[in-house]
Parts: C-alpha cells; structure tokens; sequence
C-alpha cells in the first residue's frame, strides 16, 4: 500500500517547495539567546518567544537542575495516578496567584490546554464564540467539542455582539479570544469583550500564551493590562515562551470550572504529568518576576525602542507596545518578494527575522516580523536597525 501513498505525498511535498511553502528547520548549534549560532555563524535572533530572556537564564536552568536533582527524571504517570507531587501543586498554587484565578490545572503544552478545556465544559446546547484569527489549538479544541461554533471577524465588537445575540438561546455561551494575536502583535479588546460578555451573560476565556509574564503592570497578562482581571472566568496559557520557553501549558480560572477539568479533560486524564525540571524551572521563573521588575522592563524598553528606530528609519511599522513588531511592505506592489529577500539579507546580515506572506498572512499583508526580548543588549537593537537600514535601501522598502 505505501508505495502509493508514498507518491502521492512526493507529488504534495514538491508543489508545496514549487509555491515557495515548504518549511524548513534551521539547526541552532547552542542554547537559545539574543544570540544564536546557525549554520557555523553566530547571528542576532529576533524571532524567538523568549520575550523574558530566560530561556537559557543561569538561575532558571540551576532549578531545572536542582528539581532534577532532587526528583529525579519522569514521573512515568498521569497526574490522577501516580504522577503528583508537591512541586505540581506547588506550581499550581503559584500559577493561580499570579493569574489571580481560584485554581489553575497543568499540561504538557497550551495546545493541550486548549484541546481540553472546551469538550468538558460546553454541551451541544451550549454556544462557543470565537475570534477568526484565534490559534490553531483554540480552533482544534473548538472542533473536539458539541457545543455550536460562531465565529467573529477579528477584533471586530459589532460582529462578537450580532453573534452573542445569535446565540442567545444556548444553555452557555463562551467568550474566547487570545489576548495576544501573533501575526500582528495586536491586543484583545477585553474591556469591550467583557462589556458585551456582562450585556448578553457569557463567559470569557483569554489564551494568554504571548502575553503571560510581560504584560500589564506586573506581567499577569492582558487582564490586568486591561483591568478585567476579575471578568475573565478562564486563562490558558504556555510556559514555553516567556516563562522560561520549555513546554507546558495551563488552564485557571474559577474553581469548579478546574476542578471539572481534572476530572473530565482528556489531555490531563491521558498523557502524563509535566517532568519536574519544567515545575522547579517554572517556580524560579515566577519567583524572579515577583523579585525582580528589570525583565519586565527591559522588554517594554526594547521593543519601544526596535518600533521607533523602524519607523524613523522610513519603514511601515505599526503603533503599539508588545514585542512582536511586524515591519509592513504595504505600500509596495511586490510586498511578499520584499520580505522574503530583505529576510534572507538579514540573515546574511547576522540579523536572524522571520518574512511571512500569503497564505500565512492575508494576500498583501506580507511582512517581517521582529521579536524583541529582554535579552537584547541596546548594542543588539543597535545592530539590528544598522542592518534594517542597508538591506531596506538595497531592495527599495525605505
Ligand atoms: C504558542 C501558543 C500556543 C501553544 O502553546 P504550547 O504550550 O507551545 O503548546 C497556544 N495558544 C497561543 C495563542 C499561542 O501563541
């Protein structure tokens, strides 16, 4: 059987290199940093998570070492087996903290956390109301449950509230945004979003994966950017990008709401318990946002710093205050060739950006988009506007 399968996906694989689609891996020689080595050159990264700087941070890996150490390496067991320690619920305890939520239940990743929050809660006489440009694994766990789906054009109210009217009928209704959508680095509108929730009585559920640890007055997230920290019943959120980039997910919320989920949810029933290196590594990153602001700082810094060089060097960059800073080619015709080849010179540059276009992007809407982080050194940020400056002038973009 496989010799045709094994054609058919030689055929789909080269049509995906011919549209210029094809993802390739680059294979970083070193630990993740502000700088990296790929391909025997050391370069400047910009299109890492690591919106903290703690990815390879000396005191997070020394907890790692310490939970590893002291737990040993796998638990070799769900959760609700045997695989629950005191640094799981510790972690919880102090996620839940942090987040100002009653409780918050732990896995392996958010796509988890999102493929396992949805099923238990809504029935099919429940509602689900979604952003259009909401994550992957919000969009998957949507699908795995019954309740009915609307979706709404992004960010846009006048459609949240038509659909929330909509679904007036349903037993409950869900609010579910991300707090931070990628490709732009544009926040949710919570306020408006928990306005409309109280108006037509639904919950809310924000993923805060490109948010939590950075955002807001101390770094809880758009909720308490925004001040709804108590109108938001649930938060997912990773731990693989600012809290230290290993993996790990987490769900919290109110407290029946987990308690349900430890029960029910399927990725927390049947796969195993987060490894204890990821726990001990996850408290020290906590501890260190509680002690210490200067990461938190440093990032709102550098990302003002990389959107102002860009945009006084002539370069369309939008308004805003996250460290995603997509460096637009919209006033030119030939917008997706631009970002690719300036990406590729960059490179060549020792600046390591990622270009997206369509489809990843809508058709027009190509970009670079630059990823600032804690870990950037005012000579980084330097050296990467100098290189902005000389590749954008040879390929016509300023
Ligand atoms: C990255 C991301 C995820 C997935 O997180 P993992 O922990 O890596 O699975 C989920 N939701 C959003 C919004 C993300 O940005």
């Amino acid at each position: 059987m496989y010799g045709k399968l094994g054609e058919v996906l030689r055929g789909e694989l080269d049509a995906i290199r011919d549209q210029g689609l094809y993802k390739d891996e680059r294979v970083l020689q070193g630990p993740q940093g502000a700088e990296i080595t790929v391909g025997g050159s050391t370069v400047l990264n910009f299109c890492a998570n690591n919106y903290l700087g703690l990815a390879s941070d000396p005191r997070v890996v020394e907890a790692a070492k310490a939970a590893l150490d002291k737990w040993g390496y796998g638990l070799s067991s769900v959760r609700f087996i045997c695989g629950t320690t005191e640094l799981h619920k510790q972690l919880e305890a102090e996620l839940s903290d942090f987040l100002g939520m009653e409780d918050t239940i732990l896995y392996a990743a958010c796509f988890d956390a999102n493929g396992g929050v949805f099923e238990p809660l809504l029935a099919k006489d429940s509602a689900i109301i979604t952003d259009q440009l909401n994550h992957a694994s919000i969009i998957d766990g949507v699908r795995l449950a019954k309740a009915r789906r609307f979706i709404y054009d992004h960010a846009d109210m006048n459609v949240l509230e038509d659909r929330l009217k909509e679904a007036q009928d349903a037993a409950f209704r869900l609010v579910v945004t991300d707090g931070v959508f990628s490709m732009d680095g544009d926040l949710a509108k919570l306020p408006e979003i928990c306005d409309l929730a109280d108006k037509y009585d639904s919950l809310v559920l924000v993923d805060d994966s490109h948010a939590t640890g950075f955002t807001g007055p101390s770094g809880r997230g758009t909720h308490e950017k925004f001040g709804v920290m108590d109108r938001v019943d649930i938060v997912t959120t990773t731990l693989g990008k600012a809290l230290g980039g290993a993996l790990g997910g987490a769900t919290s919320g109110r407290k029946e709401i987990v308690e349900w989920l430890r029960q029910k949810s399927r990725p927390y029933l049947f796969s195993n318990s987060l490894p204890m290196m990821i726990c001990g590594a996850a408290l020290e990153v906590l501890r260190i946002l509680r002690e210490d602001p200067e990461p938190l700082r440093t990032v709102a810094k550098n990302q003002a710093k990389l959107r102002d060089g860009l945009r006084d060097l002539g370069f369309d960059v939008d308004e805003g205050d996250h460290p995603i800073v997509p460096v637009h080619f919209r006033r030119h015709d030939d917008d997706a060739i631009m970002a690719q080849n300036m990406s590729r010179d960059l490179l060549a540059a020792g600046i390591y950006c990622i270009g997206f276009s369509f489809p990843v992007v809508p058709r027009g809407g190509a970009r670079i988009r630059l990823q600032a982080s804690a870990a950037h050194s005012d000579a980084h940020l330097d050296r990467c506007l100098a290189a902005f400056a000389e590749v954008g002038k040879k390929h016509g973009a300023i």
